[in-house]
């Protein structure tokens, strides 16, 4: 059969969109070679050798290979030190670890950049939940974006009191409705909040945001940083873990929350994940540039469908996702089952929209992954409600994402005709 989407083939849209994308792909093959200079010059700096792929058993005391992946890790990431560990198990432990490392009872946290993840609302007791920072008599303070997307600054210098000890932003669009904030723009932020307040801790949840940019937070001047090895840095390769860089006193802190506060960082056994970890951070600036070249793709053809798409595939890019808006939950479902449909797992399955814990609406996920959850792999997923937004990312190969928009087009092809 010959697939149209409106008289055009669906072959012919994709040809098209790639020759519109060339000059767009080159600025990603561009970016992806700095990124990969810089790991590969981290890696020799810090004198990687095969011994340090060993790994470490029991309380893994002196492991060096561990030492070395976390100075390789602070150093990509612009960072005095670097948590980075398989017993992290996900980006929210990861965050939660930041965020309870360094806020104590009477202390405020003021989230900048709006609404925080769906996860970390049950973490800091916007949703009431046990254990939270709530419960331990953390306050929080949520400043909404401005209209446009930007972080309303005013309103957040005018929230920072004696009490608040942390500033939490959020790079990644995440599940909201909101453009996600490029480094530099982020950095700006960093300055205005810093000239007045020189002690409070800039933090920022850096989910999807690594190394789609030509720098990472820390080293344009916020204290923390938190993400998940199941996301961009563990280049789909990684099957758990999460990192924590930032400063060094700060990183301590984390790592206290992690273990023990007194052996901290120093216990911590790494089995045999040393190699992967290394290996996929070695990968990760290519993986990444995979995933936006398809994510650009989509946003190209999409927007030629007809949709609502956000970022546009002309504007520049700061995380891996692309939010398409479809208005209605049937086109919402033919998109996220013609993804699953593409998958090189679980293909045949059939995805409904079920409860996920943590997250508030019922949630629609096609991902049919190697490792679950991880979502550096190609993956669509939705929380059921309106606008009915779904939310394309990632794709460890070019290729895959380009068949999957083809089966996208496709599926809404038939709805539509
Ligand atoms: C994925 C993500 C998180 C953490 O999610 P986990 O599923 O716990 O890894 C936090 N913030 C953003 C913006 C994310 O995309």
């Amino acid at each position: 059969m010959r697939l149209e989407f409106n008289g055009q083939p669906v072959s012919d849209l994709l040809t098209t969109a790639e020759i519109a994308l060339q000059p767009r792909f080159r600025d990603v093959e561009q970016i992806a070679r700095e990124n990969q200079r810089r790991v590969l010059d981290a890696f020799h700096l810090q004198r990687v050798s095969a011994a340090d792929l060993q790994g470490s058993t029991g309380y893994g005391l002196d492991d060096m290979g561990r030492d070395k992946l976390e100075r390789v890790y602070a150093s990509v990431f612009g960072a005095e030190a670097a948590l980075v560990r398989p017993q992290i198990v996900s980006g929210t432990h990861a965050l939660r670890l930041g965020l309870f490392g360094v806020l104590r009872p009477g202390m405020k946290i003021v989230f900048a950049t709006g609404q925080p993840y769906d996860t970390l609302l049950g973490v800091v007791g916007i949703r009431k939940t046990a254990g939270s920072l709530a419960e331990w008599g953390v306050q929080h303070l949520v400043v909404p974006l401005l209209p446009s997307g930007a972080v309303d600054v005013e309103s957040v210098l005018a929230a920072l009191d004696d009490r608040t000890a942390m500033v939490f932003f959020q790079r990644s669009r995440g599940y909201a409705d909101r453009p996600a904030l490029p480094v530099q723009t982020l950095a700006r932020y960093f300055q205005e909040i810093r000239e007045s307040n020189p002690d409070i801790v800039i933090a920022v949840d850096n989910c999807y945001g690594e190394f789609v940019e030509r720098v990472e937070p820390c080293a344009v001047g916020a204290d923390l940083a938190m993400g998940s090895l199941i996301k961009n840095p563990g280049a789909g390769w990684m099957t758990t873990g999460g990192y924590v860089v930032g400063r060094a006193a700060l990183v301590e802190a984390a790592a206290a929350q992690l273990t023990a506060p007194g052996v901290a960082g120093d216990y911590g056994p790494t089995h045999d994940f040393l190699r992967p970890l290394f290996q996929s951070l070695f990968l990760a600036p290519h993986t990444v540039s995979q995933a936006v070249k398809g994510s650009l793709l989509a946003a190209y053809v999409l927007e030629q469908a007809g949709l609502s798409v956000s970022p546009r595939w002309n504007s520049e890019r700061a995380d891996l996702i692309l939010a398409v808006t479809f208005g209605n939950p049937d086109d919402l479902l033919r998109f996220c089952r013609a993804v699953q449909s593409t998958a090189p797992i679980d293909a045949y399955v059939r995805p409904e929209a079920g409860a996920m814990p943590g997250y508030e609406d019922p949630v629609i996920m096609a991902a049919g992954t190697f490792v679950q959850g991880g979502s550096l792999e190609l993956s669509a997923d939705a929380p059921l409600r309106p606008p009915f937004i779904g939310y394309l990312q990632g794709g460890l190969t070019y290729e895959h994402v380009y068949l999957a928009v083809e089966q996208i087009m496709l599926a809404l092809q038939t709805a539509s005709g």
